[in-house]
């Protein structure tokens, strides 16, 4: 997730542009940029890695006034975050710039056929293509063709604001997936994420649906579906004030981060699963793979626990789950590890246990296979060791909800992935799970839809002092990290049992 705006207008400072950026910052970000066209007509862009203070420390003369312009805070997918990833991006010869938030699933092959076509790209990141399509297009249309044109080439998650230096004025914009509202004011149109971009400007907005795009002027705003149809879309006036729309009238982050999980959901299957099977862009082989360790932490911890049943039942493959700061007493004595795979789980990526643990397995086992999973492009984890990318977004409450949602479907995928490499799922067992995979979002969110039941069993419960948290397979680790995050939210004591073990012992604390 990151934030993207966008100005049309009778003029704004670049500082106020900037401002704009910054009210979007909670939504998390490694980098940041913005894009504008000068009283000449040039491209101008400023991009950095970092905080947006050190964006504004690389703009010359923030005082200066613009009538078109783009910014965006990145929260890196493709490509580590540095200058050169950072958006906006631009075309071969600097005329069109673009910031994206989401995915470009197809980018590869887009790339690719515009390589061919003799166009040089400078970064890694999927975002790129879609300047150079824009780029290709302009060659035989007008800005606004080009612009649809280049759209309809792309698959997967996207909110996109850019602009042309040969269509001044006009800042361009597309949602399909990721959010994108306009604020609509005198003489000025905005394009922003989140409505606390514009709220000190306007409280008028107009939001986008999926398949939307279109183009915001001093004069208008336009906005057509991806057939080309033009549609006028209802003006909302936003109530709420600057504060509470940050968290998108949530009365917490942690709450909005659980509403956010069949988003986060859809966005960690995107471009993995099709009805032919599961595509991990995996870096290292793993068909061979004999016994499959999880190592992690806390909430990881619990997620790799229950992958250790997956694995069992979906990959065919032995498993268990390792504390990483247990590791190293395991790590004692030298045994071949050559069919070995451990998956190191960590959502920041810099989880000093669970690193240290992987740095020690790579130096005293160098033929065992390693791969962590993280949340954090260009973390530790990720740059030390190969790996699989969650797609949570910044998680800004202290426990994790959506991040171990995605840490546990994308450990789904991985298990499915090697049972079919394996040979130990068959395409027809796959066939059977595939639809339920596509369903996940759309269960999620008729689970969280019935959340006042969930709240009303809470208030039952406020004044007891002990919680046990009882559940047999996949809910033995649900259990566990259920009883988890009691202790850490409410500061009760709970514990987590498998429900078979009750009568081993915990059934003496039972009044
Ligand atoms: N996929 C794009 C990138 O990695 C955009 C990520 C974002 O939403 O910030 O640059």
């Amino acid at each position: 997730m990151c934030g993207i705006i966008g100005y049309a207008g009778k003029g704004i400072r670049l500082i106020d542009l900037i401002e704009s950026l910054r009210r979007l910052e909670y939504r998390g970000y490694d980098s940041a940029g913005i894009s504008f066209l000068d009283p000449q007509g040039n491209l101008k862009v400023f991009r950095k890695q970092g905080k947006i203070t050190e964006l504004m420390v690389s703009v010359p003369n923030l005082g200066e006034v613009i009538n078109t312009g783009i910014g965006h805070t990145r929260w890196a997918t493709h490509g580590i975050p540095d200058d050169r990833n950072a958006h906006p991006h631009t075309d071969c010869h600097g005329k069109v710039a673009v910031v994206h938030n989401g995915i470009i699933e197809n980018y590869q092959d887009i790339k690719a056929t515009l390589q061919k076509k003799g166009h040089s790209f400078k970064s890694d990141t999927d975002t790129e293509v879609i300047a150079h399509l824009i780029e290709e297009a302009l060659k035989e249309n007008s800005p606004v063709e080009a612009f649809w044109k280049a759209l309809r080439e792309l698959r997967g998650s996207f909110a996109i604001a850019a602009i042309i230096s040969t269509a001044p004025g006009k800042v361009f914009f597309a949602r399909s997936e990721s959010p994108l509202i306009i604020g609509i004011n005198e003489g000025e149109y905005f394009l922003a994420s989140d409505t606390p971009a514009f709220l000190p400007f306007t409280k008028k907005a107009l939001f986008l649906e999926n398949g939307q795009w279109g183009y915001i002027s001093q004069e208008e705003v336009k906005v057509f579906t991806l057939e080309g149809e033009e549609i006028s879309p209802q003006v909302t006036l936003i109530p709420w004030d600057i504060s509470v729309a940050e968290k998108e009238g949530f009365k917490h982050f942690m709450l909005k981060e659980i509403f956010e999980q069949p988003r986060v959901l859809r966005e960690t299957l995107e471009g993995r699963i099709s009805e032919r099977g599961v595509n991990l862009e995996l870096p290292i082989n793993l068909r061979d793979v004999k016994e499959i360790t999880y190592v992690a932490c806390g909430t990881s911890f619990h997620a790799g626990l229950t992958a250790t049943y997956w694995s069992w039942e979906l990959a065919g493959v032995p498993a268990h789950a390792i504390t990483a700061s247990e590791f190293r007493y395991i790590l004692k004595r030298k045994v071949n590890l050559r069919d070995n795979l451990f998956v190191f789980i960590s959502q920041s990526g810099e989880t000093a246990d669970t690193l240290t643990a992987a740095r020690d397995l790579k130096k005293s086992h160098p033929e065992a296979k390693i791969l962590g999973i993280t949340n954090v492009l260009g973390s530790s984890l990720d740059r030390e060791f190969p790996s699989l990318k969650t797609r949570a977004g910044l998680e800004i409450g202290v426990a994790a909800t959506k991040t171990f949602t995605s840490q546990l479907l994308l450990l789904l995928l991985l298990n499915i992935h090697i049972g079919l490499e394996r040979g130990s799922l068959s395409p027809e067992e796959y066939q059977e799970i595939y639809p339920q995979l596509v369903a996940l979002p759309k269960i999620a969110d008729d689970v969280l839809e019935k959340h006042e039941l969930y709240y009303n069993v809470a208030l039952k419960y406020p004044n007891y002092h002990h919680f046990l948290y009882l559940g047999r397979h996949l809910l033995y680790p649900i259990a566990l990290e259920g009883a988890l995050k009691l202790k850490e939210i409410s500061y009760i004591h709970a514990e987590g049992y498998p429900a078979g073990e009750m009568k081993h012992g915990p059934i003496a604390l039972i009044e």
